[in-house]
């Protein structure tokens, strides 16, 4: 759809939301309770997805085997404990573009990075040096300087910064090849994310690689603002390795397991520079207790412990529904549904709300600032928020907001550009919202 497809009128989102093919998705979730006597606009997929009423479900269901079978759940659960993360290897696969043996739903994200870090930063010589950007996550950060320290080398030298050109800018892909040129043979790893949580732009993780390989090093990617927002295809890609979380837009609940991609390359079924834990030990002979190490196949290897089913369940669920709605049809409406909240803001706010997001590299996010300096945003923020509109506030001074395709309307978004017109104090007589 166009710019000159969307039109300002409440009729225009009635009538996108008649002809979505998606809207009963809608149904299966909870919204957050009324406020002020507002109905929640909730724009926070990005942050922490909403409950799928699925996921309730399936939690209760293994509090209930739990109550009955006690430990012969492990096998005889409705579904059984001890192979239960593979419920979600096939969702995982296809939401990442991976072979089910490329992925593992374990462990939370940092976690993940760290596990993979494990192995595949492997300093040698003068290869040692970290690459990522400079607006990455604190915690994708202190994993990576940590690493470093482990390895007995000093962060201030041996962390390299691919930084904007300018502030708020996306970031530039030569600017990229050049830290490569300049620091020739001594990038060991590049950790980079598929969609920067603070501006919402979507790097070209296909370049990323090719760019990592053409250097000589290794480059992980985290895609915890990327998986169920936007379409990937790691195996294709070759990432050395992937991480994520699922508590976004993958609406597993909060502190969800989450889950690891290993490039079918490194699926080597050796043990070697890998931590191991007896969840990474072949399941057919796990239980003999054996001294020696049998390794599982695939990226299963590289999980450590019994995973916590509890917070599985949900992931389990999720996944389901990602099944029945489709990636593809997801981001066919993710385009839409994003694009008329642009063009809602740049009808009705130009010059006041301004966006950070580059439009031709975009998922679900708009990274709102605002413009006229007359307004304090934080205030707008707050505004937003007493009217029941969830979206958060990103310091310095972005406000995030995601409408997703799985649950969000055309009339929320709508809504949202009616409840920020009052936020800023418009007539709402003669405004045209
Ligand atoms: C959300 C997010 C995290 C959070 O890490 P947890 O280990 O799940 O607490 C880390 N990195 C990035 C880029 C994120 O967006």
């Amino acid at each position: 759809m166009t710019q000159a497809d969307y039109r300002t009128g409440r009729d225009f989102a009635e009538a996108a939301d008649r002809a979505d093919p998606l809207r009963h998705f809608r149904d299966e979730f909870n919204f957050p309770v009324d406020r002020n006597g507002l109905s929640c606009v909730y724009l926070c997929g990005n942050s922490l997805g909403l409950q799928p009423k699925r996921a309730v479900r399936y939690v209760e269901e293994e509090l209930t085997d739990w109550a009955n079978l006690g430990v012969e759940g492990h096998l005889v659960a409705r579904r059984p404990w001890l192979p239960y993360h593979r419920l979600a290897t096939d969702g995982l696969a296809r939401l990442t573009g991976s072979e089910p043996r490329e992925v593992v739903a374990m462990n939370t994200l940092t976690v993940n990075l760290h596990v993979l870090m494990t192995s595949f930063y492997r300093p040698a010589g003068r290869r040692r040096k970290i690459v990522i950007e400079s607006t990455a996550f604190p915690s994708d950060r202190f994993a990576a300087m940590s690493q470093l320290g482990l390895h007995g080398h000093d962060p201030q030298a041996y962390l390299l910064e691919w930084t904007p050109r300018v502030a708020d800018g996306p970031l530039v892909l030569a600017d990229l090849e050049a830290i490569l040129a300049d620091n020739d043979g001594e990038v060991a790893l590049l950790l980079l994310p598929g969609v920067q949580y603070y501006s919402g732009e979507v790097l070209p993780m296909k370049e990323l690689c090719r760019l990592a390989r053409g250097a000589g090093a290794a480059i992980g990617l985290d895609l915890a603002h990327a998986i169920g927002n936007v379409p990937l295809s790691l195996h294709d890609w070759g990432p050395d390795f992937a991480a994520w979380c699922s508590y976004k837009y993958l609406n597993a609940g909060p502190g969800a397991i989450g889950g690891a991609f290993v490039h079918a390359r490194h699926l080597d079924n050796d043990p070697t520079g890998k931590l191991l834990g007896w969840w990474g030990h072949d399941e057919a002979t796990r239980f003999r207790m054996a001294k020696s190490f049998t390794p599982a196949d695939g990226a299963e290897l590289w999980q450590l412990s019994n995973p916590p089913i509890l917070s599985l369940a949900p992931v389990v669920a999720s996944l389901e529904l990602f099944a029945e709605a489709g990636m593809d049809r997801l981001r066919a409406k993710s385009e839409r549904l994003t694009g008329y909240l642009d063009f809602l803001l740049r009808t009705h706010f130009a010059g006041r709300i301004g966006t950070i997001t580059p439009a031709d590299a975009r998922g679900c996010q708009l990274s709102l600032v605002v413009l006229d300096g007359s307004l304090d945003a934080r205030e707008v923020f707050d505004t937003l928020v007493a009217q029941n509109v969830v979206g958060d506030w990103r310091e310095p001074n972005v406000i995030r907001v995601a409408p997703v395709p799985l649950y969000n309307s055309y009339g929320d978004v709508y809504e949202f550009a009616r409840r920020l017109s009052r936020a800023l104090g418009d007539d709402p007589v003669g405004g045209v919202l």
